[in-house]
Protein backbone atom coordinates (compact mmCIF):
# COMPACT_ATOMS: atom_id res chain seq x y z
CA UNK A 1 0.00 0.00 0.00
CA UNK A 2 1.20 3.15 -0.77
CA UNK A 3 2.36 6.00 2.04
CA UNK A 4 -0.04 8.57 3.08
CA UNK A 5 3.05 11.13 1.67
CA UNK A 6 3.02 9.72 -1.41
CA UNK A 7 -1.09 9.57 -2.01
CA UNK A 8 -1.59 13.08 -0.51
CA UNK A 9 1.65 14.70 -0.87
CA UNK A 10 0.13 18.42 -0.28
CA UNK A 11 -2.61 20.27 1.36
CA UNK A 12 -5.67 19.67 -0.88
CA UNK A 13 -7.36 22.77 0.18
CA UNK A 14 -4.24 24.85 -0.40
CA UNK A 15 -5.01 24.65 -4.06
CA UNK A 16 -7.91 27.03 -4.96
CA UNK A 17 -8.12 27.81 -8.40
CA UNK A 18 -4.98 26.26 -9.07
CA UNK A 19 -3.36 28.95 -7.14
CA UNK A 20 -1.14 27.94 -3.93
CA UNK A 21 -2.25 28.86 -1.17
CA UNK A 22 -1.10 28.16 2.33
CA UNK A 23 -1.68 25.24 4.05
CA UNK A 24 -5.17 25.08 5.62
CA UNK A 25 -3.55 23.47 9.37
CA UNK A 26 -6.91 22.07 10.09
CA UNK A 27 -6.63 18.96 11.90
CA UNK A 28 -9.32 17.90 10.12
CA UNK A 29 -6.29 17.51 7.27
CA UNK A 30 -4.57 14.69 7.36
CA UNK A 31 -1.02 16.78 5.40
CA UNK A 32 -1.90 19.64 7.81
CA UNK A 33 -2.45 17.68 10.76
CA UNK A 34 1.26 16.12 11.41
CA UNK A 35 2.64 19.34 10.18
CA UNK A 36 0.52 21.04 12.97
CA UNK A 37 1.90 18.42 15.05
CA UNK A 38 5.57 19.04 14.33
CA UNK A 39 4.68 23.11 14.45
CA UNK A 40 2.94 21.88 18.49
CA UNK A 41 5.93 19.35 19.34
CA UNK A 42 8.26 22.59 18.90
CA UNK A 43 6.46 25.03 20.92
CA UNK A 44 6.27 22.51 23.47
CA UNK A 45 10.09 22.12 23.72
CA UNK A 46 9.73 26.41 23.02
CA UNK A 47 7.96 26.84 26.23
CA UNK A 48 11.53 25.57 28.26
CA UNK A 49 9.73 23.03 30.66
CA UNK A 50 11.38 21.62 33.89
CA UNK A 51 10.23 17.95 33.91
CA UNK A 52 8.49 15.77 31.80
CA UNK A 53 5.77 13.17 33.48
CA UNK A 54 4.83 10.11 32.30
CA UNK A 55 1.33 9.19 33.71
CA UNK A 56 0.85 5.65 33.14
CA UNK A 57 -2.22 2.84 33.01
CA UNK A 58 -4.82 5.53 31.36
CA UNK A 59 -8.34 4.38 30.12
CA UNK A 60 -8.74 4.58 26.76
CA UNK A 61 -12.21 6.90 26.76
CA UNK A 62 -10.89 11.14 26.11
CA UNK A 63 -13.68 12.14 28.81
CA UNK A 64 -12.25 9.23 31.42
CA UNK A 65 -8.76 10.51 30.35
CA UNK A 66 -9.29 14.03 30.91
CA UNK A 67 -10.98 13.64 34.11
CA UNK A 68 -8.01 11.73 35.63
CA UNK A 69 -5.37 14.32 34.04
CA UNK A 70 -7.22 16.33 36.03
CA UNK A 71 -6.65 15.17 39.36
CA UNK A 72 -3.01 14.68 38.20
CA UNK A 73 -2.67 18.28 38.05
CA UNK A 74 -5.13 19.31 40.81
CA UNK A 75 -2.97 17.11 43.20
CA UNK A 76 0.69 18.89 41.63
CA UNK A 77 -1.10 22.39 42.06
CA UNK A 78 -1.98 21.48 45.78
CA UNK A 79 1.97 20.32 46.38
CA UNK A 80 2.29 24.44 46.66
CA UNK A 81 3.89 25.56 43.54
CA UNK A 82 2.52 27.20 40.40
CA UNK A 83 2.56 24.77 37.36
CA UNK A 84 1.74 25.76 34.07
CA UNK A 85 2.02 21.78 32.26
CA UNK A 86 0.78 20.83 28.73
CA UNK A 87 0.11 16.91 28.00
CA UNK A 88 -1.00 14.29 25.25
CA UNK A 89 -2.32 11.06 25.19
CA UNK A 90 -0.57 8.47 23.43
CA UNK A 91 -2.07 4.54 23.08
CA UNK A 92 0.77 1.79 24.58
CA UNK A 93 1.65 -0.75 22.20
CA UNK A 94 -0.40 -3.59 23.19
CA UNK A 95 -3.46 -1.02 22.76
CA UNK A 96 -4.97 -2.19 26.08
CA UNK A 97 -4.86 1.20 27.96
CA UNK A 98 -2.92 4.64 27.35
CA UNK A 99 0.06 7.05 28.66
CA UNK A 100 0.00 10.79 28.56
CA UNK A 101 3.47 12.82 28.69
CA UNK A 102 2.88 16.05 30.73
CA UNK A 103 5.41 18.51 30.23
CA UNK A 104 5.62 20.84 33.04
CA UNK A 105 7.56 24.06 34.28
CA UNK A 106 7.94 24.03 37.93
CA UNK A 107 10.59 22.29 40.80
CA UNK A 108 11.10 19.07 40.90
CA UNK A 109 8.66 16.58 42.68
CA UNK A 110 8.83 14.62 45.83
CA UNK A 111 8.18 10.98 45.86
CA UNK A 112 5.14 11.48 48.20
CA UNK A 113 3.61 14.01 45.85
CA UNK A 114 4.31 11.55 42.67
CA UNK A 115 2.45 8.75 44.49
CA UNK A 116 -0.29 10.88 45.81
CA UNK A 117 -1.20 12.19 42.00
CA UNK A 118 -0.95 8.46 41.34
CA UNK A 119 -3.31 7.38 43.75
CA UNK A 120 -5.81 9.80 44.07
CA UNK A 121 -6.28 10.14 39.89
CA UNK A 122 -6.71 6.30 40.25
CA UNK A 123 -3.84 6.16 37.35
CA UNK A 124 -0.87 3.51 37.31
CA UNK A 125 2.26 4.98 38.15
CA UNK A 126 3.52 9.75 37.80
CA UNK A 127 6.99 9.34 36.62
CA UNK A 128 8.90 12.56 36.78
CA UNK A 129 12.25 13.30 34.27
CA UNK A 130 14.04 16.49 34.72
CA UNK A 131 14.48 18.21 31.10
CA UNK A 132 17.58 19.77 30.02
CA UNK A 133 17.37 20.40 26.98
CA UNK A 134 14.86 21.42 24.68
CA UNK A 135 15.11 18.86 22.05
CA UNK A 136 13.98 16.15 24.58
CA UNK A 137 10.47 17.58 24.29
CA UNK A 138 10.37 16.87 20.24
CA UNK A 139 11.43 13.11 20.84
CA UNK A 140 8.36 12.56 22.96
CA UNK A 141 5.51 14.42 22.16
CA UNK A 142 3.50 13.94 19.21
CA UNK A 143 5.70 11.42 17.44
CA UNK A 144 2.95 8.87 16.66
CA UNK A 145 0.99 11.80 14.93
CA UNK A 146 4.16 13.61 13.33
CA UNK A 147 5.37 10.23 11.56
CA UNK A 148 2.32 9.35 10.34
CA UNK A 149 2.99 10.59 6.44
CA UNK A 150 5.56 7.59 6.32
CA UNK A 151 2.99 5.09 7.13
CA UNK A 152 0.82 3.36 4.71
CA UNK A 153 -2.23 5.48 3.27
CA UNK A 154 -4.64 3.51 5.75
CA UNK A 155 -3.00 2.73 8.50
CA UNK A 156 -1.97 6.42 8.29
CA UNK A 157 -5.43 8.07 8.50
CA UNK A 158 -6.63 5.37 11.19
CA UNK A 159 -3.76 6.47 13.37
CA UNK A 160 -4.74 10.11 13.01
CA UNK A 161 -8.39 9.48 13.77
CA UNK A 162 -7.44 7.45 16.75
CA UNK A 163 -4.98 9.93 18.12
CA UNK A 164 -7.49 12.67 17.88
CA UNK A 165 -10.43 10.49 19.39
CA UNK A 166 -7.78 9.73 22.50
CA UNK A 167 -7.20 13.67 23.24
CA UNK A 168 -10.95 15.02 22.72
CA UNK A 169 -10.67 16.50 19.07
CA UNK A 170 -7.16 17.91 19.89
CA UNK A 171 -3.27 17.77 19.26
CA UNK A 172 -2.48 18.87 23.23
CA UNK A 173 -4.02 20.28 26.13
CA UNK A 174 -2.30 23.19 28.18
CA UNK A 175 -2.79 24.97 30.68
CA UNK A 176 -2.87 28.83 30.58
CA UNK A 177 0.33 30.28 30.62
CA UNK A 178 2.33 27.41 29.24
CA UNK A 179 3.36 28.51 25.60
CA UNK A 180 6.26 31.06 25.27
CA UNK A 181 7.36 32.66 22.18
CA UNK A 182 11.39 33.29 21.55
CA UNK A 183 12.27 35.52 23.29
CA UNK A 184 10.18 33.94 26.55
CA UNK A 185 7.59 36.26 26.42
CA UNK A 186 3.94 34.51 27.22
CA UNK A 187 2.50 33.49 24.12
CA UNK A 188 -0.37 31.12 22.60
CA UNK A 189 -0.31 28.56 20.59
CA UNK A 190 -1.50 29.90 17.51
CA UNK A 191 0.84 32.90 17.48
CA UNK A 192 4.26 31.01 18.48
CA UNK A 193 6.54 30.56 15.22
CA UNK A 194 8.69 27.65 16.10
CA UNK A 195 11.85 28.54 14.49
CA UNK A 196 13.31 26.00 12.20
CA UNK A 197 11.11 24.43 9.66
CA UNK A 198 10.70 20.61 10.38
CA UNK A 199 11.07 18.67 13.92
CA UNK A 200 12.85 15.57 13.19
CA UNK A 201 10.99 12.59 14.39
CA UNK A 202 11.76 9.11 15.49
CA UNK A 203 11.66 7.28 11.46
CA UNK A 204 8.49 5.02 11.39
CA UNK A 205 9.57 1.66 10.79
CA UNK A 206 8.76 0.17 7.16
CA UNK A 207 6.15 -2.90 7.08
CA UNK A 208 6.56 -5.56 5.11
CA UNK A 209 2.82 -5.95 3.56
ZN1 LIG B 1 -4.61 21.13 5.01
Amino acid sequence: MPLLREVLPECRRARIKGELQDPCAALDCPVCLPREARRVAGALGMAMPDLMLTITSLPLQWPLIRDRMNKVIETLRRSGSAYVWAYSVERNGDGRAAHAHAFVRGPRLSASTLQDAAGRAQVGRVHQETMYTRGQALGYALKEIGRSPDLPVGEALAQQAGYLELNGQRLVHASHGYWLGPGGDRSNLRRVKVPGARVPFPKARRRVA
